[in-house]
């Protein structure tokens, strides 16, 4: 090859890198410690009322105090909005009016799980079980033969709300769906993946042991419910106002002999909620005002009171641009919103579902994603070639490793984020997030250097 070729093909070919040829070793040991608290709130946060309690508390401990509509809002003072619980918005007020815009990160907290049917305990062959719906998209035979763990509420009658949390602590006893013995799987062995656990079946083993001294009716059941009264003070009745949900018992591991993976639950999309919500912690004062959302409700379709379609953005944004007597309007129309979460990293071992130049990779940063959506791009927002040269060229000047993806090939599938609901509010919305492998398995993975890039990345979009 001549030395003109070779000069040619480096002006004018695209060359992506491996994020580690990449890294400094400053932000190599950066990475670590970064990766050390994410897996640290992974441990805390198994479900989005746990995500909001742990970034509230983190928040309040650097200085952000609760908003008030009406308070006075000077640049750099640290606000907050908690969501009945469920989901939140972090603002640092910027040098500049909010009718310039705001730089907005939104992700989701809620992710893939089993969710308690309202009336669920019951006893069946002298085992107990709860009854469950599961939430989001899930490949049901993962689910069983696995420790999972209680998490949730119960509401009682005297208007009194209890926190349960069982299964989690080396001492707690676990909970676990069971499977059929491969001995006897001949029939089910020839049932596609899709029909082979069922959503009833996903019954939760609760307990075995009869109360002693009774020869009536649902003896363990009973017995359940007594240890279930003693610890928390409820009755089966208040199972109909109750939120609980399963997952999966294990906390965050490293994963590999070079310790570059994590493994955990709910990667997809507290991965992106923490890249977002760690920077703001110790943020200096932004130009334009920096907004963290963590959304619930992403999974079923970003729906409901907590969901990022609910008036909830409007109302706290319109709030805090009254307080500088701004309008709403103006400051969404200025604002950019990067909407934050993870996309499907390329698996070699199931190639044959990804157009392989085309989607993004474990180890190359975070993954820029123009369209989602399926067949056709349908019900996705597709961002402007503008938007997203606006963003390459913010991640390259902010040394931000980043890669583009796309969720598959062509018509093999699909899914959605948060950004068609932030675009439809006439805000420049483009999506991007981490890499991650085995999406909605009880356990995901995600490379250390793409949780640490795109951190980076959400640090230079509140500062853009
Ligand atoms: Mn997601
Ligand atoms: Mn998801």
């Amino acid at each position: 090859m001549s030395e003109k070729t070779e000069e040619l093909r480096k002006s004018l070919l695209r060359a992506p890198k491996n994020g580690y040829d990449r890294i400094s070793a400053e932000d190599k040991a950066e990475m670590e410690r970064y990766c050390r608290d994410y897996m640290k709130f992974m441990d805390a946060a198994k479900t989005e009322r746990e995500a909001v309690s742990y970034t509230v508390e983190k928040a309040e401990a650097a200085g952000f105090v609760a908003f008030v509509p009406g308070m006075e809002l000077k640049p750099g003072m640290r606000i907050y909005r908690n969501n009945r619980g469920k989901s939140a918005i972090f603002a640092v007020i910027g040098k500049e009016h909010i009718d310039n815009g705001a730089q907005i990160v939104a992700s989701h907290i809620d992710s893939p799980r089993m969710d308690i049917k309202p009336n669920p305990l019951y006893e069946d062959a002298g085992m107990a079980y709860l009854k469950t719906h599961y939430y989001g998209g899930i490949k049901k035979y993962q689910w069983t033969t696995i420790p999972l763990s209680i998490h949730g509420v119960v509401a009682k009658k005297d208007g009194s709300v209890v926190t349960v949390r069982i299964g989690d602590e080396p001492s707690d006893p676990c909970f676990m769906v069971t499977d059929l013995l491969i001995h006897l799987s001949a029939d089910q062995m020839k049932k596609t993946l899709a029909e082979g656990v069922t959503g009833e079946a996903l019954n939760i083993l609760m307990g075995s042991e009869p109360i002693a001294d009774d020869e009536g009716a649902d003896r363990v059941k009973l017995g359940v419910m007594k240890l279930l009264n003693e610890k928390y003070g409820i009755v089966e009745e208040d199972f109909l106002s109750a939120e609980l949900t399963m997952v999966p018992a294990d906390n965050a591991r490293e994963v590999g002999m070079d310790r570059s993976l994590i493994a955990a639950y709910g990667h997809d999309d507290r991965v992106c909620a923490w890249a977002s919500f760690e920077p703001l912690l110790n943020m200096e004062i932004p130009t334009h005002t920096a907004v963290c959302v963590l959304a619930d409700k992403e999974e079923i379709g970003s729906v409901g009171v907590s969901g990022m379609q609910s008036q909830f953005f409007e109302t706290f944004m319109a709030d805090v641009c009254e307080c500088q007597k701004g309008q709403l309007r103006r400051c969404l129309e200025r604002s950019f919103c990067l909407s934050c979460d993870v996309s499907n990293a390329f698996d070699p071992i199931y190639a044959e579902v990804s157009d392989k130049r085309n989607n993004s990779q474990i180890n190359y940063g975070i993954a820029l994603c123009k369209y989602t959506g399926s067949r056709g791009k349908g019900g996705c927002s597709d961002a402007s070639g503008e938007v997203m040269g606006r963003i390459r060229r913010l991640f390259d000047d902010n040394n931000v490793v980043w890669q583009t993806a796309e969720l598959g090939k062509v018509d093999q599938g699909g899914g959605g984020t948060v950004a068609a609901y932030m675009a439809n509010r006439n805000i420049d919305t483009l999506d991007a997030g981490v890499p991650v492998l085995s999406m909605h398995a009880p356990m995901e993975i995600v490379s250390k250097l793409d949780c640490y890039m795109t951190m980076k990345g959400m640090k230079a979009v509140y500062h853009d």
